[in-house]
């Protein structure tokens, strides 16, 4: 059994967390409500990648983004606000955690995944450094491509082109539509991400991404602009769900800041003695490592219905690696 033997994959990595990667028990047979309830607190109960959206979302909302009446044409003034509501938020999340785990090194080796560093004078990477590579295709590349994509989307919203509610009209649609951007996200995300795995459009665009094997807190959404122009059409879903701005701002944040959180490399944030926040995802971390694996993420288990869920144990990478070479050979 995996954890009780020594097991071959524990060796590979720093910190090896025990047992298989969990995955979200509300799509288990028989029905686990007890597991469902303290996979959901776990989330929404903690500092987590979900909570700090939720609360990065509201606050932009509140200070930074212009009402919605003031979007029904393209003006410069409102432009600029939405950029800085993405751009802000990701420099200060990505570049406050790469300071306390990679510059401060505040927690030391603690809960990190991956015994290395981030890479210096690699050729693989623009500007031969990790770090400014994954600066680069994130605050260039991404933030345009989002930001790009929300102007567009806010001005629908404000012309009444698109279904669009308020607070008082459906106070319950609008709690219950801000709980199912995380499925919806994780579901566009899965099928996005399988195609990029085609080994075509991997070679070209996806690979940008997975020069980081070894990931950091800036490799979150450190992607082609191809990749971008796909990964951020979730967005496209408030053209069709009647949706609220707060609606878009909370999903700008998770698919824009929860990366950077699950990319950390350290499964926690350690500040002191406490662990602080949840922040690295070890099910994204093996695709970083092994590739052909975990496509999705472990809210909606795609991979283990399709097959390539790798649960971090030996005989998983045994698998994944056996599969890749099956996949590039035919
Ligand atoms: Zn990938
Ligand atoms: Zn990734």
């Amino acid at each position: 059994m995996h954890g009780t033997l020594p097991d071959r994959e524990a060796d590979r990595w720093h910190y090896h967390p025990k047992g298989p990667v969990p995955l979200n028990p509300l799509f288990s047979w028989p029905p686990r409500p007890a597991a469902v309830l303290r996979w959901y607190r776990g989330a929404w109960m903690e500092i987590t990648s979900l909570t700090v959206c939720l609360l990065l979302a509201l606050a932009l909302y509140a200070w930074l983004l212009p009402p919605l009446a003031e979007m029904a044409v393209f003006r410069p003034g409102w432009m600029l606000q939405v950029w800085l509501a993405n751009l802000l938020p990701q420099v200060a999340v990505a570049g406050g955690l790469h300071w306390w785990l990679y510059i401060r090194k505040g927690q030391g080796m603690r809960k990190k995944f991956d015994t290395r560093d981030l890479s210096r004078g690699n050729g693989t990477f623009t500007f031969k450094n990790q770090v400014l590579d994954n600066m680069w295709w994130t605050l260039g590349s991404a933030i345009t491509v989002a930001t790009v994509y929300q102007w567009g989307i806010y001005w629908l919203m404000a012309n009444g082109w698109v279904p669009t509610v308020t607070f008082a009209e459906a106070p319950v649609w609008c709690v219950v539509w801000m709980l199912l951007i995380p499925m919806w996200s994780g579901l566009h995300f899965y099928w996005v991400h399988r195609l990029e795995h085609h080994p075509r459009l991997y070679k070209h665009v996806h690979a940008v991404h997975h020069r980081n094997v070894n990931i950091g807190p800036w490799s979150g959404i450190s992607n082609h602009w191809y990749e971008n122009l796909l990964y951020f059409t979730t967005y496209f879903i408030h053209l069709i769900v009647p949706s609220h701005p707060l609606h878009l701002v909370f999903h700008a944040m998770f698919q824009q800041v929860s990366p950077v959180l699950s990319h950390s490399g350290f499964e926690r944030v350690i500040a002191g003695e406490t662990e602080a926040a949840k922040a690295g995802d070890f099910f994204h971390q093996l695709h970083h490592r092994y590739f052909e694996c975990n496509y999705g993420t472990s809210e909606i288990p795609f991979d283990k219905w399709f097959g390539t869920y790798h649960d971090g144990s030996a005989s998983a990478t045994d698998r994944t690696r056996a599969f890749k070479k099956q996949m590039y050979t035919r």
